[in-house]
């Protein structure tokens, strides 16, 4: 006989949540394609159950950060073609034209290898030229665009089939954004005289619901899918969580006044307090940034302040005020009492951080 024991700490994903956010996206920009964001394991939720929850709805592209990630997609029977949205390097492009996958390109040198590639496997290659319009991180700078049409345009087995940017400040500096709007709009309408640019992109979540931007006709959500907008819009309020991340109380115990709790002392009782020692760390993600800064769970109906330092694979909270508590009791570290922004904020950090961050010990469940 074996016996299985429940986990300590875990996620429930709502994969309905994530389907009802992207129908927001598409609500909010009805003549718009959309890419939704699933890199980074759908930022925490798990790459191949999203991907699956979404593949049938009709999108232009999954982005995602790498050629793992494509390749994961694909093995998991995923229709929707993946965009690798950061630059390739060498070794990662013969699987991409191998597999059909869309990526970026920043330079002619990346262009000569996709186009040899291709020719080498006798296919023509979709590529997405990048404009850099300010984030610095890819992209020809819009000043180069007139001397590297002529060359992109002698590859014979490669073809320019969309134009992308990226938004440095689009949630933090709107005259600029609405600046570089015009920008991209500039840079679209020049290499639209020479190239069929099916696509034309450049907004992000934040991106997307706070500004107009007529010259594109695909968004690139992320964050937003995950039930959080980066910046006030109408949409808001329509977004529902899509994570619940929860733990299990192992252990409690009464301090007497003056006994200090976790690495350092950081925090030392002012009277005797009930503690309640909680299963989860910084090792699955729950940052150690938020220790004594007032962050809190959430325990049997009562808001619980964590004491002292974050430790590994365990948190302190104080439960004094709490009636009944005992070991194996759940307790709610994000979720609808504690919502992952309140993290990101005690933390001194952004959601995506947060997301990103929960661990690979953290099983995740599934419901729909
Ligand atoms: C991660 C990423 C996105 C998604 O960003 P969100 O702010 O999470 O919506 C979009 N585009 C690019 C190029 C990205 O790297």
């Amino acid at each position: 006989m074996t016996h299985e024991s429940p986990p300590r700490a875990w996620v429930e994903v709502n994969l309905e949540a994530i389907a009802h956010n992207l129908d927001v996206a598409r609500q909010a920009l009805p003549d718009t394609a959309l890419m939704p964001v699933i890199k980074a394991g759908a930022y925490g939720h798990g790459l191949e159950p999203v991907a699956r929850r979404l593949d049938a709805d009709g999108i232009a592209f999954f982005g995602v950060a790498n050629a793992g990630e494509a390749r994961r997609l694909s093995r998991a029977g995923v229709r929707t073609k993946p965009f690798i949205l950061g630059p390739t390097f060498p070794e990662e492009r013969e699987e991409i034209v191998l597999n059909n996958w869309c990526a970026t390109i920043s330079t002619l040198e990346e262009a000569l290898h996709f186009n040899s590639l291709a020719a080498l496997y006798d296919k023509t290659f979709l590529v997405h030229m990048a404009v850099d319009t300010g984030m610095g991180r890819e992209g020809f700078l819009p000043s180069q665009l007139n001397d590297v049409v002529n060359p992109l345009l002698a590859l014979p087995n490669l073809r320019v089939d969309g134009v992308m940017s990226h938004f440095p400040s689009a949630d933090e500096d709107v005259p600029y954004t609405q600046n570089e709007i015009g920008l991209f709009t500039d840079c679209v309408q020049q290499l639209q005289q020479h190239f069929r640019l099916r696509y034309r992109h450049i907004a992000a979540s934040a991106g997307e619901l706070g500004y107009e931007i007529p010259v594109a006709n695909l968004a690139r959500p992320g964050l937003l899918l995950y039930g959080v907008a980066p910046m006030a819009s109408i949409y808001d309020g329509l977004l529902k969580p899509t994570l619940r991340l929860s733990s299990r109380v192992s252990l409690v115990r009464e301090l007497p006044a003056n006994h200090g709790v976790a690495y350092g002392r950081t925090f030392i009782t002012a009277k005797p307090t009930r503690v309640a020692t909680i299963g989860i760390g910084y090792a699955d993600g729950w940052p150690r940034a938020t220790s004594g800064k007032g962050a809190r769970v959430y325990l049997n109906g009562h808001s619980c302040p964590l004491l002292g330092r974050v430790t590994m694979d365990q948190i302190m909270a104080d439960v004094t005020h709490v009636p009944f508590v005992a070991p194996g009791d759940e307790v709610e570290l994000i979720g609808p009492h504690i919502p992952v922004t309140e993290v990101a904020d005690k933390a001194d950090t952004i959601v995506w951080t947060i997301f990103t961050g929960l661990g690979p010990r953290l099983p995740r469940v599934y419901s729909t």
